[in-house]
């Protein structure tokens, strides 16, 4: 990110003339909200053209919406329930950043790529965003993955340290290093904390005069060129292009289209309180962590901000409704999560469950991401699909996005076009 006076690009004019449409956010009686700005007359969402209007205030959308304001566009950003709320995708406390991804360039560079605007947003942030305390992986023997991890770290020179069995026991005495014999670690990398990200995002959006909106939009009417949405409330907004960001509420949004192609999971984790004077799980002296597990990967994160030692399984749990389903956690699930932490962790033994939470993958059929103009409606486009992995890359999907949107980029990666989605889920993507 470049820019004269602001790390975000925004020139100081640019953010000054923007600031005279954001500022505050009232609801009007008919529900529409208007903004009462600086001198700014307030104006209803819908009288104005929206050069853009992004569906979805998660992470995916947030970012996009940021780009193309940051590209001087005028943008309206609704959500029907509130940036990174409790039931999206990104409205967990925590999410990991990592480059290690296999022989997976893309996915290891869209991550790198990230980084700096983390560390933006949470200079920008009261609080941390970016809990820079690197991320170790873990192996029972050089795998593929392992082999693979380290070949892309050199070719896409990214800092990454082996370490052997000897380095893990002495470095990390806290964790059983039992069946392990190689790990990873990513000195640059670490942990997010979501919610926080996404909601100093949308208040960085309206600062820099983006718009907005707590509305939740109809499924767009079929043709070839979208001119409007309707809101549930019945309001009426125009654009001249639409970004639906609406995660795992994609293929109730668009069923035929997405209906087979993006499965939702319910994902379950948890946090457990360590031991009191235990210092061994904080994060100066535990990073962010990955167990491969041949595969079936648990991983976690520290006690970070005294919220618990976070601990979960990363296989795809069973479909789930983003609207109905249950967010309580289940009973096995904790067993199962406790069990494989008893095993790693001897000290985190019968420690008290301090939180549960309830999320959802929005899968592909393989774990890439979805980023494609919609096959009908030439104006709309489509971004989701995160698929347990996507929050990391936020920054990217939202530059990636925004220049397609803009016309001054082109694909570049076809493995995130909707015709790459299938309707079998093979899972490629860790
Ligand atoms: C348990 C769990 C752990 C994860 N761990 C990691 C991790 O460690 N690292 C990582 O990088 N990623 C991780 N992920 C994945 C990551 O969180 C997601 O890929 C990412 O948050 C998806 O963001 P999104 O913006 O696509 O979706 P969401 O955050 O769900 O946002 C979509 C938004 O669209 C809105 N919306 C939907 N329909 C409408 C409508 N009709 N009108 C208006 N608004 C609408 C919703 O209200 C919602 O706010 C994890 C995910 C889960 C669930």
């Amino acid at each position: 990110m470049s820019g004269l006076n602001d790390p975000s690009g925004l020139t100081r004019r640019a953010v000054l003339s923007g600031m005279a449409g954001a500022g505050t956010v009232a609801l009007s009686a008919s529900g529409e909200s208007t903004s009462t700005a600086g001198n700014a007359k307030p104006q209803r969402a819908s009288e104005t053209r929206w050069d853009v209007i992004v569906v979805g205030a998660g992470v995916f959308g947030a970012w996009t919406a940021w780009n193309l304001r940051r590209e001087g566009r005028s943008v309206l950003l609704v959500d029907a329930w509130g940036p990174a709320h409790a039931r999206a995708s990104s409205g967990g406390e925590s999410r990991m950043t990592r480059t290690a991804y296999g022989s997976d360039d893309l996915y290891a560079r869209w991550a790198w790529e990230s980084l700096e605007d983390w560390k933006w947003l949470s200079q920008r942030s009261g609080l941390p965003i970016l809990h820079q305390i690197g991320v170790l992986f873990f192996f029972a023997k050089a795998e593929p993955y392992y082999v693979q991890s380290v070949e892309a770290h050199r070719r896409l020179k990214i800092p990454l340290v082996e370490l052997d069995r000897a380095a893990l026991l002495r470095q990390y005495p806290q964790v059983s290093w039992d069946g392990i014999e190689r790990g990873l670690f990513e000195p640059s990398l670490g942990v997010l904390m979501a919610r926080r990200a996404v909601q100093t995002l949308v208040k960085e959006f309206v600062n820099a005069g983006g718009r907005y909106e707590l509305m939740a939009i109809k499924a767009p009417a079929a043709g070839k060129t979208l001119a409007s949405v309707e809101t549930l409330g019945g309001v009426t907004l125009r654009a001249q292009q639409f970004v639906f960001a609406c995660g795992p509420w994609l293929p109730k949004l668009f069923p035929e289209v997405l209906g087979a192609r993006i499965f939702p999971t319910r994902q379950e984790v948890f946090f457990f309180a360590p031991p009191s004077g235990d210092t061994s799980f904080e994060p100066a002296r535990m990073p962010g962590w990955a167990d491969f597990n041949g595969g079936d990967i648990y991983y976690g994160m520290p006690d970070l901000e005294a919220r618990g030692f976070k601990v979960a399984h990363d296989q795809h749990g069973v479909a789930i409704d983003p609207d109905r389903g249950d967010r309580s956690a289940s009973a096995a699930g904790l067993a199962e999560v406790r069990t494989y932490m008893e095993r790693r962790f001897p000290a985190m033994k019968g420690r008290p469950l301090v939180e549960s939470r309830v999320c959802q993958y929005e899968n592909s059929s393989n774990g890439d991401l979805l980023i494609d103009r919609h096959p009908a409606i030439d104006n709309v486009w489509l971004v989701g699909a995160g698929s347990g992995h996507g929050f990391k890359h936020g920054p990217a999907i939202g530059r990636y996005t925004a220049g397609l949107v803009t016309g001054k980029s082109r694909v570049t990666e076809p493995r995130l076009s909707l015709a790459s989605k299938a309707e079998q889920q093979h899972r490629a993507v860790h």
